[in-house]
């Protein structure tokens, strides 16, 4: 399993790169109570007809999502934590966002 640690607002959240979640059913999940972010490895994304760059797309996506929840929860907006519509939607426009911001020179 490979691990790597990210700072959220304060906090340590490891990123666990596992083969396991598939049992769960999911891509990616964030385990807000202890600090942890599981994340299917890259290659395992999709299915076996999708691209890598596909496979890289979709494995970006997902941790930027568990990130956000990550986010929500250290702010202590827990029900917005808990939110999949908005925590997917911060996620998927962030990048557009900050593209928005860098052409206004306003970061
Ligand atoms: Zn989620």
């Amino acid at each position: 399993m490979d691990k790597k640690t990210v700072n959220i607002l304060g906090a340590d959240y490891t990123i666990e790169t596992d083969e396991e979640i598939l049992k769960d059913g999911a891509d990616g999940i964030c385990h807000p109570y202890s600090n942890r972010i599981r994340i299917r490895p890259k290659e395992n994304m999709l299915g076996d007809g999708d691209t890598k760059e596909e496979k890289e797309k979709c494995y970006k996506e997902t941790l930027s999502h568990e990130c956000i929840h990550a986010y929500f929860r250290e702010s202590g907006l827990y029900s917005y934590m808990k939110d999949e519509v908005l925590v997917d939607w911060i996620a998927t426009q962030f990048p557009k966002m900050e593209k928005t911001f860098r052409e206004l020179d306003i970061l």
